[in-house]
C-alpha cells in the first residue's frame, strides 16, 4: 500500500500466521486482540511468537465496537506498562480490526498496529485502508480515526474454520469490487469454482481496494465506489433483522446495475449463496437508506454499473433510487 510515509506491506500467503514473527516486530510487549468466536488457537499461535504477549479476548459481535471495550484495551495496555515502542495485533474479523486499530491509534497518540484478518470480509476489505472506529449511540463507526496498520498478514488457511455464511458475506464485497473495477474477477465468479479460486479472489480484491485507497485515502471521492450497493443495502439491513451486511449489500447492488447486466449479477450472487427473496417494506427501507450519512437533501449520489468492470457516479433524487430498487427487486421475485 503506497501512502507516502504511511506505506505498508500486505503479505498474503497460506500458513503465514505460523511465521508471523518473520514479518512483524514481535520482540516487545504485544497486545493480541481477538474475540470469543475466533478459534483460540490463532491468537495463541501469534502469542507464541511474541516476546511479551498479552491476549485480550473481547466478546464476539458488533457490540464490542464500543467505547467501553475500547477503554478496556487501553486500560490493559496501561496496566501492563505498554510504552510507545510496543504494539497491538488484531487477530480476528472486522470487529476486532476496527476496534483494536482505533485503540492503537489512541494509546500514547499512536503505537504500531498490525492486522491479521481472519474473516473473508476482513481479508479482502476492512484490514486495509486504515479506517478504524467504534459505534456510539446506535450509530455505526461514528467515533474513529484514519490510522494505517504497519503491516497486514493475510492467511487464507484461517478461513477453513469460518462458517459458510460468513464466507458468502465476504464474497459480497468481492463481487461488489469486481463489478466496478475488475471484469476478469467477475468472469472468474461466473466461470470458476469459488472454493478453488479463493486465493485469486482474495488477491484481486485486495488489489482493487489498494488502488482505490492509494488514490483517495480519506474518501474525498473515488473511495466512495466501495459503497457501491450500500445505499439500498443499508436500507434493507436497517429495516430487517437476521440478515448479514453482505447479504444486504448483494441485494443493494442489483438495482444499481443496468438491466442488461442484472441477470449475470443475480446469477453470480446466487452462486455465492447471496440470493434472497424477501418481503420488503419499502417505506422502512427508504427511511433507513436516507437517514444515513450518504444522503444529501433530497438527492443521493450512488454508484451505478452499466458495463461490468466500470462505473458511473450519479446524483439522483432519493425517491428515484427507491423506485428503481423496488421495481427491480420486486420484479426479480
Ligand atoms: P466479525 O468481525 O464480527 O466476524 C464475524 C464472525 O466470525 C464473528 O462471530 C467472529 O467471531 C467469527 N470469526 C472470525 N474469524 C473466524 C474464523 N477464522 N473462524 C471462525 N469464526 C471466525 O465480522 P466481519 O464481517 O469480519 O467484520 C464486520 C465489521 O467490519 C463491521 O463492524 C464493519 O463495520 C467493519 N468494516 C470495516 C471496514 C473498514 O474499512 N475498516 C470495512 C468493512 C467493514
Amino acid at each position: 500500500m503506497n501512502l507516502g510515509a504511511d506505506s505498508y506491506d500486505i503479505v498474503a500467503e497460506r500458513g503465514i500466521l505460523e511465521k508471523a514473527g518473520e514479518h512483524l516486530n514481535l520482540n516487545r510487549r504485544v497486545l493480541v486482540v481477538t474475540d470469543s468466536g475466533v478459534p483460540e488457537k490463532y491468537a495463541k499461535t501469534l502469542a507464541a511468537q511474541c516476546k511479551e504477549p498479552f491476549i485480550c479476548t473481547v466478546d464476539e459481535g458488533e457490540g464490542s465496537k464500543s467505547l467501553e471495550t475500547f477503554g478496556k484495551l487501553l486500560q490493559c495496555m496501561l496496566e501492563h506498562g505498554f510504552s510507545r515502542k510496543d504494539c497491538v495485533v488484531a487477530v480476528g474479523g472486522g470487529v476486532v480490526g476496527d476496534l483494536s486499530g482505533f485503540a492503537a491509534s489512541a494509546y500514547m497518540r499512536g503505537i504500531d498496529f498490525y492486522n491479521i484478518p481472519t474473516t473473508l470480509l476482513s481479508q479482502i476489505d476492512s484490514s486495509i485502508g486504515g479506517k478504524t472506529a467504534v459505534n456510539l449511540g446506535g450509530v455505526k463507526n461514528i467515533v474513529g480515526a484514519f490510522y494505517q496498520p504497519k503491516k497486514v498478514l493475510v492467511d487464507p488457511e484461517l478461513l477453513r474454520t469460518l462458517p459458510e455464511r460468513q464466507i458468502s458475506n465476504g464474497l459480497a464485497e468481492a463481487v461488489k469490487m469486481a463489478l466496478t473495477s475488475d471484469r476478469e474477477l467477475f468472469e472468474l465468479f461466473e466461470k470458476g469454482n469459488i472454493t478453488e479460486d479463493m486465493d485469486e479472489i482474495i488477491i484481486r480484491s485486495l488489489n482493487i481496494k489498494k488502488n482505490v485507497v492509494e488514490q483517495d485515502e480519506k474518501e474525498a471521492g473515488l473511495r466512495k465506489i466501495l459503497n457501491f450497493g450500500h445505499t439500498v443495502g443499508h436500507g434493507i439491513e436497517s429495516s430487517m433483522t437476521g440478515l448479514y451486511h453482505g447479504e444486504c449489500v448483494a441485494l443493494g447492488i442489483i438495482p444499481m446495475c443496468s438491466p442488461g447486466v442484472r441477470d449475470r449479477v443475480a446469477a453470480v450472487l446466487e452462486k455465492c449463496g447471496l440470493w434472497r427473496t424477501l418481503n420488503y417494506d419499502w417505506d422502512k427501507i427508504a427511511e433507513a437508506a436516507f437517514h444515513d450519512k450518504k444522503a444529501d437533501g433530497d438527492t443521493v449520489t450512488v454508484t451505478t454499473v452499466s458495463e461490468i468492470g466500470s462505473f458511473e457516479m450519479k446524483t439522483l433524487p432519493c425517491i428515484e433510487v427507491i423506485d428503481m430498487a423496488r421495481a427491480c427487486l420486486e420484479g426479480l421475485k
